[in-house]
């Protein structure tokens, strides 16, 4: 084939899932009479609920997104003004916001900088008597040592919180992340492994906190215990918000629970492709997965040499069609922490990745032709720097 006709190929960083069958089952809901419920907790969340609880044998709620899902951790464990939060720096704002919110103080440490992964070397310097919680962030679908974590937490009698938005199925030593912690949290916004547009849910370890969170997600009024017929009438009982999701939402995502093992192959066969095909040279190298991991191929990344080279390569790309966007810029350098606290913590991993990483093209749809492609001209650029 014609190497300029490959190569003008456009390439997105990102396509949602779409199934034909989703389309249908919103038909369904839209299209019924008035019985039919199209607001929250409705026949499809409670199916997606029911798929998500088989494969995670936990309680879990289905909420309007990770970033709400957090809030209700943040809530549940009674985070106050002047508890402290351990938080990697290096993740997307939500993870800290929904603890700042409720006042606290957050703890921002360093990562590991080949697998972006917080390490207990760096929790152990930031505890203290007023750590309340750790929130791991599962960055690409991988995770630090969970069972040292755990031991840690439980020891420290500290609140451990799995932001798992990246990791939905993927493993630790065999054990599904996201049911290590009292709470877990998922994220189906459609940069994600399954999508529903915008969605979440919460993993409920910590069985003591299920019937707050009921609450919490219903605006605190104990309208689930209402509907489940435990009450006569529902009232204002707790704190909380709107965080149950759409029925239209819920339709959505539901077919791709079922095939979300499916999904995550096929993306860990687009990295195993990139991985293989792409000769990097130190200091330039992938973003790893531990052994101790069995990844869902959330992303694939790339951290380059300095920021120099990675602007380079993300021109080069644009020029050739794909797009190769970076993350994160890191919380402790935002202008909202050096606004509020008029200093910068030093935390030269999350620097270097902030500064350096890179992501790949990566989504279900995406084409043999397409991986190609981005193998083909990431060699180029690599050859020629
Ligand atoms: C995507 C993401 C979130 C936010 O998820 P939403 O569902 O968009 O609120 C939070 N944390 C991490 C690590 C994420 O990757």
């Amino acid at each position: 084939m014609n190497a300029a006709i490959i190569w003008a190929m456009k390439v997105p960083f990102n396509k949602p899932v779409y199934l034909s069958r989703s389309l249908k089952l919103i038909k369904k809901i839209v299209q019924a009479d008035k019985q039919i419920n199209i607001a929250g907790d409705g026949y499809y969340g409670k199916l997606c609920e029911a798929e998500l609880k088989k494969i995670y044998k936990r309680e879990i709620l289905l909420t309007t997104s990770c970033t709400h899902a957090l809030e209700m951790a943040a809530i549940l464990i009674n985070t106050q003004p002047g508890d402290e939060i351990i938080i990697p720096s290096y993740t997307f704002v939500s993870t800290a916001l929904a603890f700042e919110d409720r006042g606290a103080k957050i703890r921002f440490i360093d990562i590991d900088s080949g697998t972006g992964n917080i390490t207990l070397d760096y929790i152990n310097n930031a505890i203290n008597k007023n750590t309340k919680a750790i929130v791991t962030v599962h960055y690409a679908g991988n995770s630090m040592e969970m069972d040292k974590l755990v031991r840690l937490c439980d020891k420290k009698k500290i609140f451990l919180i799995e932001d798992a938005a990246q990791a939905l199925g993927s493993k630790y030593n065999g054990k599904l992340l996201g049911t290590f912690g009292d709470l877990g949290t998922l994220s189906f916004h459609e940069t994600k492994n399954i999508t529903s547009g915008e969605g979440g849910a919460l993993i409920i370890n910590n069985k003591k906190l299920l019937h707050r969170a009921k609450i919490i997600r219903e605006k605190g009024t104990n309208r689930a215990q209402f509907k489940e017929g435990l009450v006569d009438k529902y009232s204002w009982v707790d704190i909380g918000s709107s965080y149950i999701l759409s029925d239209l939402n819920a339709a959505y995502l539901y077919p791709q629970i079922a095939i979300y093992k499916k999904i995550n192959n096929k993306r860990l066969n687009i990295i195993k492709q990139y991985k293989e095909g792409i000769k990097l040279k130190e200091p330039v190298y992938f973003i790893q997965t531990p052994k101790y991991n069995k990844s869902n191929g959330h992303l694939c990344a790339i951290v380059c040499k300095d920021n120099k080279q990675r602007q380079a390569f993300i021109s080069f790309m644009k020029k050739h069609n794909v797009t190769t966007p970076f993350h994160y810029v890191s919380l402790h350098s935002s202008p909202y922490i050096i606004n509020k606290y008029h200093r910068q913590e030093k935390l030269p991993n999350t620097d270097r990745l902030s500064n350096c990483l890179v992501r790949l093209p990566l989504y279900y749809d995406l084409k043999q032709e397409q991986v190609n492609q981005v193998i083909n001209i990431t060699n180029r650029f690599f050859k020629q720097t």
